[in-house]
């Protein structure tokens, strides 16, 4: 780190507190797949934000419906009705399972509305939430409950009453923890946080027909997964299991804070006006934002790139752990949500891995200590992912060393 990036830093460390552990660059412009720090150095980022940036960095057209919307409206609550709220409502609805929509700010708050659902839907007797291990649904204190890695949990207990885990993959196990209190089931199709970890069709088709023996409402938190990730708008599409309830956010406005929960109608008219309510959620800019960034994810052929440029990547992956094989193990993921199993060897230097990469210029990160994660732009261009690839490459061949 030198000059404008270590000055930054400095103010940073002397205001903002410190519960992030932060790379030494301060980001002061983006386009496309391209960010530049302080210092004028560029980085070719492999993570988007956190599977945010999907469009890229200051996608013209996001950027062009923010400015147009900010110079007409930029907030009025939720007392009134808002034009772009309603757009991106029926867009959301044209293009699920869903008839109906609440719109929040954040992923953590998209699921705190459906935590909310399920338990006012099912009466004051049933509460209780299963999600599995490995999860992770969020940051609040309901949603870091439902996430299931304890070192999330660490020296915030007790955490909130009605949330039980249960081990990956396993449907006796779960089916065993469901009582007279169970009223809902939550996973993420795909656990990102979590390392990366698809779950099988089966046990997805399983859990669903728990929650029809049990009367549980199966909620699938696309958070991450949704909005085109997969290479399809949301995961289930291509899983063929069909939620009661879904929650999606990071993508959805290609920057913007939002977050939304999606259900059918008779689940969703269990929420009468002042059972619930964000001041900020469905704001008009976010919105506006996220309808430009959906009208680029729906055209034509969009979402076929996307699962083909996820295959070569992962292909590319596969040829790399087959190389390493002392430190890799293969490509797992789903159309760009991607990742690179590390052997115990590899694991150890997983961070060493990600911190050689930023050096050289390229951002991904170490999903659940297990798996390297990509999660490039949904725009990265095959000539972008071989220069990723031939980067890790390099890297890997340190690492061996
Ligand atoms: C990121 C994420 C969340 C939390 O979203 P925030 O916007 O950070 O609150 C929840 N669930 C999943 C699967 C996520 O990836």
């Amino acid at each position: 780190m030198s000059g404008e990036n270590t000055a930054w830093a400095e103010r940073s460390d002397s205001v903002i507190i410190g519960n992030y552990g932060r790379y030494p660059a301060t980001m002061i412009k983006g386009e496309g797949c391209i960010l530049t720090d302080a210092d004028g150095k560029k980085y070719l980022d492999c993570l988007s934000g956190i599977a945010v940036c999907s469009l890229g960095h200051c996608h013209p057209a996001v950027t062009r419906a923010i400015c147009d919307q900010a110079q007409k409206l930029v907030h009025i609550s939720n007392l009134y009705y808002s034009q772009p709220q309603i757009e991106l409502a029926e867009m959301l609805v044209a293009n699920s399972f869903a008839d109906k929509v609440f719109f929040a700010n954040s992923g953590a708050e998209a699921n705190e509305a459906a935590i909310k659902l399920v338990r006012i839907a099912s009466g004051p007797e049933r509460y209780g939430v299963i999600s599995l291990a490995g999860s992770f649904h969020g940051r609040t204190l309901a949603t870091v409950a439902a996430t299931g890695q304890p070192k999330f949990h660490e020296g915030f207990e007790p955490m909130p009453e009605g949330f039980s885990h249960a081990p990956f993959g396993n449907l006796n196990v779960l089916e065993a923890m469901i009582t007279n209190q169970t009223c809902a089931i939550l996973c993420e199709p795909l656990q990102g946080e979590g390392g990366v970890r698809p779950l099988e069709v089966e046990y997805l088709k399983g859990l669903q027909d728990l929650c029809r023996k049990h009367d549980l409402f199966l909620i699938f938190d696309e958070i991450q997964t949704g909005i085109g990730r997969t290479g399809s708008l949301f995961a289930y599409e291509q899983l063929g299991v069909v939620p009661d309830i879904m929650t999606v956010a990071k993508a959805l406005g290609n920057g913007l804070p939002i977050g939304a929960m999606l259900t059918r109608k008779e689940i969703a008219a269990v929420l009468k006006p002042g059972t619930h309510g964000s001041t900020f959620g469905g704001n008009p800019v976010a919105t506006a934002g996220a309808v430009a960034t959906l009208k680029v994810i729906l055209e034509d052929g969009f979402l076929v790139a996307v699962q083909e440029k996820g295959e070569y990547l992962r292909k590319g992956l596969d040829d790399l752990a087959t190389r390493f094989p002392t430190l890799a193990t293969g490509a797992r993921g789903m159309g760009l949500l991607s990742g690179l199993a590390l052997t115990e060897k590899g694991i150890e230097q997983g961070t060493a891995m990600v911190n050689s990469l930023f050096d050289r210029g390229v951002l991904i990160n170490f999903a659940g200590n297990v798996a390297l994660r990509f999660l490039p732009p949904l725009i990265i261009s095959t000539e972008e992912i071989d220069q990723l690839l031939n980067a890790l490459g390099e890297v890997l061949g340190e690492c061996e060393a």
